[in-house]
């Protein structure tokens, strides 16, 4: 599936010039499949349900239609007012939609604005005073905006609910519907859930009006010739024991992956102090460079090639012998999809995992319970940092009354962390790093117990790779 969709390109959609001029700047150049699903369906105005969890591109698959359709008719909104408004769970993932759109948007003079709670609310009045195109909020504070006046709802025309099963697992779903309620009946409603219970669908049936479905499957399992190994290492020693590791092992052709531009970069440095020539591929080189290192790698000319998830998709090279996860992703399926990499072709692959403590340890264990396989350890680090708790606490929240909103993943259960983990800004164990343990010799890994090759090829997840700090009470207007 995912091969055909990526022959589609952006210009298929005939979205409009300023749009297409930002999508080159932001270097997306192939759709992703829930981009390609839902964006020419909303461009018809048509309302859209969408089961995609974040990481696969659903920010732009709601956005770039919605700037297009404000285009097609660019009316001025009126005072308090706005077009489109998003709701999101938490202010954090609340602040990076809102970049998205002004990203997405910055040669077209958008005006958009952020109402999340926690804040004063006195900023955010004044910032939707002049009415704005955008406004993405949280719903507790969009409905206190409205109650106390600050904020009219009559003229909205596009509606997106963001991560709907979130919301409702954090208690918004009253919120939700006095908000819906006092929308026009008349707009086109854009509607994403990770997650599709009863609840849920009710919630969406009740909102949309026909809607399309449109899903992106989840891929949970690993293929069995892939012996996987999870090294557990100091963060700092990782560069060290992955010079050991590409030196001890028989390495055909070895890709690996961080998760930054600027993790890549350090990579190929240090490899290139232990004497191992590496490439790498990510968002800020040229399209040019990408595929001369692709050709390069693809030929056998260069052995080791360092990317990101993003630089890495559409790349379909077989003879790949170990997949290294220099960081572990905190997308689990996107562990799946990485390692899918190697043993291609019925060939025999290695994927070998670097786990440096804290979040680390959390990413693994919800890695661990989509493959539903509990991987072997192999602990390098140093004696005194083995028994460091993860560095993220759980947070659950109380769900009676009105939520407290709250930055991502504080108040959502468990099987959402990742998506609060991934928009963060991760925050490794640096202490941890310093010391350095000489390395021993490995045990085996596993063999795990997957359903098939064909299950790994469902989705592309991508990481958001850099994002600036999100300030709140943000007002965009034209200069
Ligand atoms: P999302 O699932 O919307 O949070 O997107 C995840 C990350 O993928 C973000 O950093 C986006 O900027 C990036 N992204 C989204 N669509 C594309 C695309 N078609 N090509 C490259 N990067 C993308």
């Amino acid at each position: 599936m995912e091969r055909n969709l990526l022959l589609t390109s952006f210009q298929d959609f005939g979205l409009a010039d300023p749009i297409s001029r930002a999508l080159k700047e932001e270097n997306y150049l192939t759709p992703t499949p829930i981009q390609a699903q839902t964006i020419p369906i909303a461009l018809t105005g048509r309302d859209v349900v969408g089961i995609a969890q974040t990481g696969t591109g659903k920010t732009a698959a709601f956005a770039l239609p919605i700037l297009h359709r404000l285009l097609q008719s660019r009316i001025r909104p009126q005072s308090k007012a706005c077009r489109v408004l998003v709701l999101s769970p938490t202010r954090e993932l609340s602040g990076q939609i809102l970049d998205s759109f002004n990203a997405y948007g910055r040669h077209m003079r958008l005006t958009s604005a952020l109402a999340i709670g926690g804040v004063p609310m006195g900023r955010q009045v004044r910032s939707v005073m002049q009415g704005v195109e955008v406004l993405v909020a949280t719903p507790g504070r969009l409905l206190d905006l409205v109650q106390s006046n600050g904020l009219k709802l009559g003229q909205v025309e596009f509606l997106v609910l963001d991560e709907a099963d979130r919301m409702l697992d954090m208690g918004f779903i009253n919120d939700i519907r006095k908000i819906v309620a006092k929308l026009p009946i008349k707009r086109q409603t854009l509607f994403f859930s990770a997650t599709m219970p009863k609840d849920i669908a009710e919630l969406a049936e009740a909102m949309l009006r026909d809607p399309a479905r449109v899903a992106v499957t989840p891929v949970s399992s690993t293929v069995d010739r892939i012996t996987q190994r999870i090294i557990q290492v100091d963060h700092t020693a990782k560069p060290t024991l992955l010079a050991q590791l590409l030196k001890q092992e028989a390495v055909g052709r070895a890709l690996i992956f961080t998760r930054t531009k600027h993790g890549a970069d350090k990579v190929v440095k240090g490899l290139a102090r232990a004497g191992i020539t590496s490439n790498a591929i990510h968002g800020n080189k040229s399209q040019n460079h990408r595929e001369r290192v692709l050709a390069a790698f693809r030929s056998g000319e260069i052995r080791t090639l360092v990317a990101t998830d993003i630089a890495a998709r559409g790349i379909d090279v077989d003879g790949i012998s170990h997949v290294v996860n220099f960081d572990l992703p905190n997308i689990p399926e996107t562990y799946v999809h990485r390692i899918g990499r190697t043993a291609r072709a019925g060939a025999e692959g290695i994927a070998i995992s670097l786990v440096a403590g804290g979040e680390e340890l959390a990413y693994l264990r919800d890695i661990e319970k989509l493959i539903r396989i509990s991987l072997p350890r192999e602990d390098r680090r140093t004696p005194g940092h083995r028994d460091s708790a993860p560095a993220q606490a759980q947070h659950r929240g109380g769900r009676s009354g009105r939520p407290n909103e709250t930055v991502a993943g504080a108040k959502a259960p468990r099987r959402h962390r990742r998506g609060g983990g991934k928009k963060g800004h991760p925050q490794t164990n640096r202490h941890e790093a310093n010391r350095q343990e000489p390395i021993r010799p490995s045990h085996g890994g596993a063999k795990s117990e997957g359903l098939g090759p064909e299950s790994i090829q469902g989705v592309a997840f991508l990481h958001r790779e850099s994002r600036p700090n999100i300030r709140p009470n943000r007002v965009q207007r034209p200069r």
